[in-house]
């Protein structure tokens, strides 16, 4: 079976390095550069589960197998930030391992969703002008078969997919078709966040764990009866989950934060008494409690990989063992309490997850503890925070801006959520060391006021906690209320989403550089440049069916439509691109509340009744 245009992207990566070597046109004036890149591609599609066989073989399709100019002149693997009108929002490239990781970033943004602040790829999302992009047009993560890409999404052309589906097989004629059932992971005996679907808004409303629920009062051992790739994508098509999988490899992917209750062993019914009691004791929806392994493999040797139930790889079991004691000894849960599944459902699930499995790992556990001393596993190092301090010494508390040396520290306190999981450091950038573990979504701290640091995505505001830790302030749902401190020396080396920077300019609210004024301005008869204007009032009404637009482009897409005769309220006007003779936008009131110029909806002037005179 050879690669199809309904291949699902995220997956064991397809293909080879030699293979894509070979397939390149030669000679190539930059081979060694773009064998870089390729080895850099491969290490991360393996590292973040994406098809190495689509990834390559859509830098071919968009650089003529890696001769066109856009490659050898500029190391732009991908067309990233070239748009189709000419206009450029691209970089230069100067190593392969650069150009790999910015077509990587932008994959990722398409088919998995923002990038958590732990991965290393978070590190590369400079070297994407047009990550914001993908999630301001709503496109975060919703790529999932090569199929999907074209039409708009990464290119306009209609035929993308298929060309580089053509790419795929003619460079890898050996790949498997879907669905890959394979079990091998990627080869790296380490602990990976995979969690289930990370998406643009933090994670929230995937309804598939109970958030920042779980007391941590039992560990229950589950057999996947399949492969971890399968059971992965399987949870993404069900109302079900698992803190971690364990791996055949002896790999750990985490599915879940530890924080939430997973819904893993929800499905109560005639429990063992061993299992009645701990629901007594805890309450009877034991994915409150729960932290569960869902063990790669099958309990029965008769399964379609072949796979013996036992003995399972040491590697994998190793893990287990590793995990169950590691969450022993942080959560203070005793042995009595690592469970099987069985001991919460005997109807469904007698063999979950097999009790050979099951009563080594507790073997290999009370061995491991001895004389029944809890494990202590090494504690990660965290760096101190550092004080900000005025001329006299005395530590800053945040009531009014500090200025040290070149810094202002701009005094704004208050308590914030973090929006994403996040890191604390002990400086303004992120090759700063961090100051202690990464604190979950949705946790609450205080902060003293905010400082310019390192500037990631067009932001360069950082907090600065009540304890000295920095973080950026992407990190929470509250922004400070000034705007960043301007850096002339520093020209601005990329463009930030239009809602990114809101200021404010004689009550006219600017946003990189554009006016936007308020219906009110209309009311009092004033209009963009001080001429008079017809006074409308609030509600408009749609004079002809029209797109309605994330911003004030026809180039940008459509995210709604309004027919003749319907009725919308806006809440202010700008001066956008021209249709049908005129330049005025209404910007209109959102559903849900929110602030109208981060996400009110544009439509043109022309298409409803009012119109400036
Ligand atoms: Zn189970």
């Amino acid at each position: 079976m050879s690669i199809s245009a309904s291949d699902l992207i995220v997956q064991k990566p397809r293909g080879s390095v030699q293979e894509a070597i070979a397939y390149l046109l030669t000679p190539s004036s930059k081979r060694s550069f773009t064998e870089a890149y390729i080895r850099e591609l491969w290490r991360l599609c393996s590292l973040y589960n994406i098809d190495f066989a689509f990834a390559f073989a859509q830098f071919c399709d968009e650089t003529a197998r890696g001769t066109s100019a856009a490659w050898i002149n500029e190391g732009n693997p991908a067309g990233i930030g070239i748009m189709d009108d000419g206009s450029r929002e691209s970089m230069i490239y100067t190593s392969g391992e650069a150009a790999a990781r910015a077509q990587m970033v932008h994959l990722y943004a398409y088919t998995i969703g923002r990038i958590p602040t732990s991965a290393e790829l978070y590190n590369y999302i400079n070297l994407d002008p047009r990550y914001d992009n993908v999630f301001s047009a709503n496109w975060g993560g919703t790529v999932k078969r090569i199929e999907q890409f074209g039409n708009g999404k990464w290119a306009s052309n209609p035929t993308y997919a298929s060309q580089i589906v053509d790419h795929a097989n003619a460079a890898f004629p050996n790949a498997s078709g879907q669905p890959s059932t394979g079990g091998t992971m990627p080869n790296k005996p380490t602990i990976i966040q995979k969690y289930l679907h990370v998406s643009q808004d933090g994670y929230a409303g995937v309804n598939r764990r109970y958030q920042g629920a779980n007391d941590h009062k039992i560990i229950v051992l589950h057999i996947q009866e399949g492969s971890s790739w399968g059971s992965w994508t399987w949870f993404h098509q069900v109302s079900a989950s698992a803190t971690i999988f364990a791996n055949r490899d002896g790999s750990i992917w985490q599915l879940v934060p530890e924080t939430d209750g997973p819904w893993t062993n929800g499905d109560v019914c005639s429990p063992t008494s061993k299992g009645q009691s701990i629901m007594n004791a805890y309450g009877g929806d034991p994915n409150y409690y729960t932290l569960s392994i869902e063990t790669e493999g099958y309990a029965s040797s008769d399964n379609a990989m072949g796979w013996a139930a036992w003995p399972k790889p040491q590697a994998q079991l190793d893990a287990v063992v590793w995990q169950v004691m590691d969450w022993m000894s942080r959560y203070n849960i005793p042995i009595e309490r690592v469970i099987r599944h069985a001991d919460i459902n005997q109807c469904d699930r007698p063999g979950c997850p097999g009790d050979t499995f099951y009563n080594y790992v507790i073997s290999a556990v009370k061995s491991n503890l001895g004389n029944g001393t809890t494990p202590t596993p090494p504690k990660p190092q965290y760096a101190k925070p550092v004080p900000v301090l005025d001329a006299e010494g005395n530590k800053w508390d945040g009531t009014k801006d500090l200025v040290v040396g070149k810094a202002t520290f701009r005094a704004d306190k208050r308590s914030v959520k973090t929006q994403y999981r996040s890191n604390f450091r002990k400086y303004a950038t992120r090759k700063a060391a961090e100051t202690r573990a990464p604190m979950e979504a949705e946790k609450g701290f205080s902060v003293l006021g905010w400082v310019n640091g390192e500037e990631i995505n067009g932001e360069r505001r950082w907090w600065i906690t009540a304890n000295y830790s920095r973080i950026h302030v992407s990190a929470t749902h509250q922004k400070p209320n000034e705007p960043q401190l301007p850096l002339p020396e520093e020209p601005e080396d990329n463009t930030p989403q239009p809602e990114e920077k809101p200021d404010v300019v004689d009550g006219v609210t600017i946003i990189n550089g554009r006016a936007y004024y308020s219906v009110e301005d209309l009311l009092s008869g004033k209009g963009p440049n001080g001429e008079d204007v017809i006074v409308p009032s609030q509600t408009l009404v749609i004079t002809k069916d029209v797109d309605a637009r994330r911003s004030v482009s026809v180039k940008s897409p459509a995210r709604g439509s309004f027919k003749k005769g319907d009725e919308v309220k806006a809440t202010h006007f700008v001066v956008g691109d021209e249709v049908d003779g005129e330049s005025l936008w209404w910007v209109l009131e959102t559903d849900d509340g929110s602030n109208p110029l981060r996400h009110g909806l544009r439509v043109p002037a022309s298409a409803t009744n009012l119109r400036p005179s």
